[in-house]
């Protein structure tokens, strides 16, 4: 049956919710995003979350900085809710990058107890104002009333049909994004506790998610149970504390069951005991002051002085308030499908995940890249700047010499100027400017992290030759990639994927290069010190860890086409 959408509400934007109409301080976006340049040309990444409980600190301010240092994951839209325990939730988000949208202002209208923050890139819904995040919603149900912020990393592959039951059941939305469905479940749910509805609306999700979301009084955040995109808990230092490594006495967070390591003291046997137990606490006597934060990246702790403590389980839920964190494993035992292309590319290089330094698992992946493909070279350059820690792994296993071969400019990804036709000539020279100094007539060996259209690629094996390179030979530290992203990654469809169809020797002569290689799988594996089992490595495989990914719907799925009248959601 056909079930007619409702339209979506273009109101005027106000840029805070969660105030009185008088006190709001009203923007309009200036930010068009069609001004963007893309700073990076690979697979767009997805969304970064943060959250912190943490009564007697700056919150909207802790929030800002881990936002800023989670910036990579999304330069679409920057969000930040927050509110004093048991007070009003207000939110602040709007296009642009993080400095761009808060001020000094914004974070004094945000101060609070706890927090939570999302930047964006749309991965579902187009890049609108509606769609930027946290969502925020109000809700009476049974004579009560649940009022909850929710920001989401990952993209739902059952979007449609859960939009079509909610709007069969009256509900109403204001964006076109999956992340709103979830948070309407949630707030929607007849549940009196926060994290029974969670509990109870978690196994009805399917696709990829880790979600930060906040109640007025406590921080709430949950993974999918597959694992597929990446959730971290941390602590928040005291002032003057010695972190683990730097001497001292190592601090633990006691009866947390966290290492500081990343590991977890009760092991499998006790999570399933936790799992089995209704209202598990696992923080039981949480020190005092002891203020926890959840984040998509462990480089969101560095920044504010938060350690490391563990990942958040997949299939687990976990929720901060004044009593510490409490846990329950609400799925357990489903397969494990860890991104492992958070590994090679999205996530930052100082990023932690599953007990790996990423910088140290990239340097690794171009070390087994030389071993797999040595070539006669007398120069090893990387791509900057994602390519620069498997350009020293290579550079370290050949012993060829690594030198800049181009240099960056690092302020090209957001500009209100188009360059224009004489300028749009030059293309790739707005990012990278070659240096004939050291490139000419030398044998390079060009290394980059991925490889997806090979319109960028193409450029740059060319500015080379134009800046009188002898041979360049292409070394990937990824496979091909041939497949989408159903889990949250924008990766073009298959036809334009270079790889798509080709074999490695087309793909070279595509590109204009003298030899190309890729990491094999195996390579990748053996650098993160992982298997297939608990990964997912679809776009490269195309084996798809998740039944039902072939039905996903896309980026627009939620959006009426132009111009038409075709119904949204078909149930
Ligand atoms: S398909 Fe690729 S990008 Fe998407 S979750 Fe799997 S490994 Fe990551």
């Amino acid at each position: 049956m056909a079930v007619r959408p409702t339209p979506l509400r273009r109101a005027a934007r106000p840029s805070v919710q969660g105030r009185p109409e008088g006190a709001l301080r009203f923007q309009e976006s200036r930010l068009d995003p069609g001004s963007v340049i893309p700073d990076r040309d690979g697979p767009r990444d997805e969304c970064g979350v943060f959250g912190i409980y943490a009564p007697g600190h700056d919150v909207s301010r802790l929030s800002y900085f881990a936002l800023y240092a989670l910036q990579h994951r999304g330069q679409e839209s920057a969000g930040i809710a927050a509110a004093d325990h048991g007070g009003q939730i207000i939110t602040r988000r709007e296009l642009g990058l993080v400095s761009q949208v808060f001020g000094e202002n914004d974070l004094r209208t945000l101060a609070g107890d706890l927090a939570i923050g999302h930047v964006r890139y749309s991965t579902t819904g187009s890049n609108a104002w509606e769609n930027s995040q946290p969502v925020q919603r109000s809700e009476g149900t049974h004579g009560s009333h649940r009022e909850l912020a929710l920001a989401h990393n990952g993209n739902l592959i059952n979007a449609v049909q859960l939009h079509g039951e909610l709007l069969q059941r009256g509900v109403t939305f204001s964006s076109t994004s999956d992340s709103e469905i979830i948070a309407a479940l949630i707030a929607t749910h007849p549940a009196e506790r926060i994290e029974d509805a969670i509990a109870d609306v978690l196994p009805r999700l399917r696709g990829a998610f880790s979600i930060v979301a906040m109640t007025k009084d406590r921080v709430l955040a949950f993974r999918d149970p597959h694992g597929l995109r990446p959730l971290a808990l941390g602590v928040l230092e005291p002032v003057g504390a010695t972190r683990p490594g730097e001497g001292g006495e190592e601090e633990h967070a006691e009866g947390s069951g966290a290492q500081p390591d990343g590991g977890d003291r009760h092991g499998d046997r006790s999570r399933e005991t936790l799992a089995s137990d209704e209202h598990p606490r696992f923080n039981q006597h949480p020190r005092l002051g002891q203020r926890f934060c959840v984040a998509s990246e462990s480089c969101a702790f560095d920044i504010i002085g938060a350690r490391h403590l563990r990942e958040v389980h997949p299939g687990e839920l976990v929720s901060i308030g004044e009593d510490g964190v409490q846990s329950r494993q609400v799925v357990d035992g489903a397969r494990k499908a860890f991104c492992v292309f958070e590994y090679i590319y999205f996530a930052r290089p100082d990023s932690r995940m599953n007990d790996q330094v990423l910088q140290v698992a990239r340097g690794r992946m171009g070390e087994i890249l030389w071993h797999e493909a040595p070539v006669e070279a007398d120069l090893v350059i990387a791509v900057p700047d994602s390519g620069n820690p498997a350009a020293r792994g290579l550079a370290r296993a050949s012993g060829i010499p690594q030198d800049d071969g181009f240099v960056k400019n690092r302020y090209v990804a957001r500009t209100f100027i188009q360059p224009g036709q004489e300028l749009r000539k030059h293309g790739l020279r707005l990012k990278f400017n070659p240096l004939p100094e050291v490139i000419a007539g030398r044998r390079l060996v060009v290394v980059d992290d991925s490889i997806v259209r090979g319109n960028t690629t193409r450029q740059i094996v060319q500015m080379l030759r134009d800046a009188g390179a002898r041979e360049v030979h292409m070394r990937i530290s990824a496979p091909p990639i041939k497949h989408p992203c159903h889990y949250g990654i924008d990766m073009s469809t298959r036809e334009e994927m270079i790889a798509h169809g080709r074999t490695t020797a087309e793909v070279a002569a595509e590109l204009g290069c003298d030899s190309l290689h890729y990491l094999s799988l195996e390579g990748v594996y053996e650098a993160v010190r992982g298997t297939r089992a608990t990964h997912c490595d679809a776009c490269f495989s195309g084996e798809y860890p998740l039944e039902g990914t072939g039905d996903a719907s896309g980026k627009y799925a939620l959006e009426e086409p132009a111009g038409t009248s075709l119904p949204l959601v078909r149930a």
